[in-house]
């Protein structure tokens, strides 16, 4: 109930009460999720329970390193050690993906023009390492969203068809989204993109190893165009 202040004033007079305000409304999920600072859209993923994935989560995997990088990385989602860890690319995949980055002078640690910010589509592990359902996608976009208005990086690197497409909103192939800068727009933003192999597929797929390399120097040229 809301009260005129004519009718305040009277019900203060009287001393009765109990006398209420209306709060704010609460915000849309989006419209929230779209002003939180790093702090809550961080305590918001690890209490986020807005799909199924969160029933059978150990930890939440919020994203790593410099939060204003030039360089962004997204992967798809978190697998068994990431889960456990509550960091992204921990495992066999996330070595390769350190060594990767070392190729071209780059790390995930430290808060130099050196270090990325790594993150995933998804904050919480599929079960079984199962394709994320669509709903899943749309629940945590906004968080991913964020995450890159936030950074505010000069690319985006994307890898794997699955993080390519749901980023992109596409369902073209990642043979034919390699060799391209896309742009996205975030929060108002124009934001270059380059898509390049899964860590994952990598291990399994050596010869790829080239386009992946040519991959990261097309992203180190949109990096230096932006200087
Ligand atoms: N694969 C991903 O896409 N992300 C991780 O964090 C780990 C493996």
């Amino acid at each position: 109930m809301t009260l005129d202040a004519r009718r305040q004033r009277l019900w203060n007079a009287m001393d009765i009460g109990p006398v209420w305000t209306l709060r704010a409304p609460p915000l849309p999920r989006e419209q929230g999720i779209a002003r939180m600072g790093w702090e809550e859209l961080e305590r918001s993923v690890s209490a986020c329970t807005a799909c199924e994935l969160s029933r059978a989560r150990n930890r939440t995997v919020f994203g790593v390193g410099y939060r204003s990088a030039e360089w962004m990385l997204v992967g798809e989602a978190p697998g068994a050690e990431e889960d456990a860890r509550g960091e992204p690319f921990v495992g066999q995949a996330g070595r390769l993906l350190d060594n990767m980055l070392a190729a071209v002078d780059l790390t995930r640690s430290g808060t130099t023009p050196k270090s990325v910010y790594i993150a995933n589509v998804l904050k919480c592990r599929p079960p079984g390492n199962r394709n994320p359902e669509p709903e899943e996608v749309a629940q945590c976009d906004p968080f991913l969203k964020r995450q890159i208005e936030l950074v505010d990086p000069k690319v985006v690197l994307v890898m794997g068809r699955f993080a390519a497409q749901s980023l992109l909103g596409t369902d073209a192939s990642i043979a034919s989204l390699r060799g391209k800068v896309h742009r996205i727009e975030v929060a108002g933003r124009d934001v270059p993109v380059v898509v390049t192999y899964h860590p994952a597929y990598l291990l399994r797929n050596l010869a790829d190893k080239a386009k992946s390399w040519a991959d990261l120097c097309l992203a180190r040229e949109v990096v230096a165009a932006s200087r």
